[in-house]
């Protein structure tokens, strides 16, 4: 499917793409040499597009948009470069909100679509008071305007640097993203030294793209990589936050996951993890893989992912460690809610997480000690709890991983759709039979102080 698409915009004797060379050294490849139709392109794109070309401006299609229809994908947003300043493109549209401050740009609402519409960047090297950099090289602002070549030179790969025009329908190609499309390879438009510097999130948008897109990276671009890992610490960690979910919902969570290992990319943003990794935690590898595969199969079925979840189990091997070395000095209730401030309050010094995800992510913790507590009312007032679901497909998650419940799935599989009358006697069972936490079937009565409880869920992290 991939080559007879590409084979429309390819010369078949060179392999190289195909089309005219216009003035400016860019090439470009008619509406009859490539497969994108204007009936793919989101509406409110091509609205946004006309209406700056008829007010004088120039503007095109770019990025994703461009590079997953000619893959014959389907895109998941769609992007908009223009020589229109942002106040002027604010001007020409009343739902236009112009975000950002390093980059600025503008976010045209129409019906429920967001396009994003950015102004031609330029070449920044004779900074002026709009671009600055810090010493380690990174971009803190970037608003100098340029042309369509300057643009795309500014892009970050080659690939996601093609242009559509709506003036003849052609592609425009400056940095020869058609044959590295062709041959699905990743390739940073520059020195990637020098790019990933400018700006570290470039480190992570190329392993994203090439575990979405099965593409490899060129070995030039993949070689700094892990030796620039350590620039992540330099992203704030809210827009780290935000980089790391996309890495993991863009449906290919699994190739992503192996890619941050391959380059040692786990050790800046999950140090805790990274560390219980290296230590052969055979579990915990296990247990994220089978969240990257769930996350992945979700995703494609249209399901919804939450990431308190995916950090859930992103940060378990971090949490399994912590307990473990605390386990010695305190009660295992105490050390479970300790282990977990812990791995929390390292993994903030990384990526942020904000409290939506960060208070669900506990309860899904604290739950699993919960799960085994079954006598008495404790399996009911489990059921009763609103993560109990999500806690329980950790639960499953964990034993599919390889770590031996004692058939703990089974029983709340079992648990979840039997009537009252069997709810009881399964809670008696267990209890006859000795079973876990068996003797805890009356709350044993304490002396002296009662100890933290097990529920701690939001102690101290919020
Ligand atoms: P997708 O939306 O499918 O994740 P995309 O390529 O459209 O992929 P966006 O984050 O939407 O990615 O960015 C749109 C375009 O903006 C990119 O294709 C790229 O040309 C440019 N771009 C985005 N982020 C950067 C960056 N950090 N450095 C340089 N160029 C960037
Ligand atoms: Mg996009």
């Amino acid at each position: 499917m991939l080559k007879r698409l590409l084979n429309l915009f390819t010369s078949k004797d060179s392999g190289k793409a195909s089309g005219h060379r216009t003035s400016d050294g860019a090439i470009s490849i008619p509406r009859d040499q490539h497969n994108i139709s204007r009936k793919n392109i989101s509406q409110a794109a091509i609205k946004i597009i006309k209406q700056l070309e008829d007010a004088g401006y120039s503007a095109y299609l770019v990025g994703g948009g461009v590079r997953d229809l000619l893959l014959g994908n389907h895109p998941k947003d769609f992007d908009v470069a223009t020589n229109a300043k942002p106040e002027e493109v604010k001007r020409l549209f009343r739902s236009a909100r112009i975000v950002g401050r390093r980059f600025q740009i503008v976010h045209v609402r129409m019906g429920r679509e967001v396009i994003e519409v950015t102004t031609f960047r330029g070449h920044h090297e004779d900074s002026s008071q709009h671009a600055s950099r810090s010493e380690d090289g990174m971009l803190l602002r970037d608003n100098v305007y340029g042309t369509l070549e300057t643009d795309a030179m500014r892009r970050d790969f080659t690939v996601n640097a093609l242009y559509y025009t709506l003036k003849d329908f052609s592609v425009i190609d400056y940095c020869k993203g058609v044959e590295d499309l062709k041959n699905r390879t990743l390739r940073m438009i520059g020195d990637p030294e020098t790019r990933y510097k400018e700006d570290p999130v470039r480190i992570l948008r190329a392993l994203r793209f090439a575990a979405k897109l099965g593409f490899t990276i060129d070995p030039k671009t993949a070689k700094p990589i892990s030796e620039l890992g350590n620039l992540l610490l330099n992203v704030s960690d809210a827009r780290l936050f935000e980089e790391v979910l996309k890495l993991f919902l863009g449906g290919s969570a699994t190739a992503t996951f192996n890619l941050l290992r391959d380059h040692n990319l786990l050790l800046h943003l999950f140090p805790g993890t990274d560390a219980a990794l290296k230590a052969n935690d055979e579990l915990g590898a296990n247990l994220i893989e089978q969240c990257m595969i769930n996350t992945d199969k979700r995703i494609r079925a249209d399901k919804t992912v939450t990431p308190a979840f995916i950090y859930a189990a992103l940060l378990w091997p971090a949490l399994q460690q912590q307990f473990k070395l605390l386990s010695s000095q305190m009660t295992p209730a105490q050390a479970w809610v300790q282990a977990g401030t812990n791995v929390i309050n390292q993994q903030l010094t990384r990526t942020a997480i904000p409290k939506r995800f960060l208070i669900p992510m506990r309860e899904i913790w604290d739950l699993q000690q919960r799960l085994p507590n079954r006598l008495g009312l404790r399996a009911l007032r489990t059921l009763d709890h609103p993560r109990f679901r999500a806690a329980y497909d950790f639960l499953l998650m964990r034993e599919a991983a390889g770590e031996a419940l004692d058939g703990l799935g089974v029983w709340w599989t079992n648990y979840q759709t039997a009537n009252d009358d069997d709810r009881e006697r399964m809670v008696k069972d267990l209890a006859r039979q000795g079973g876990p936490k068996a003797g805890a079937n009356k709350p044993r009565r304490r002396r002296g102080p009662r100890k933290p409880k097990t529920d701690t869920t939001n102690s101290g992290n919020e």
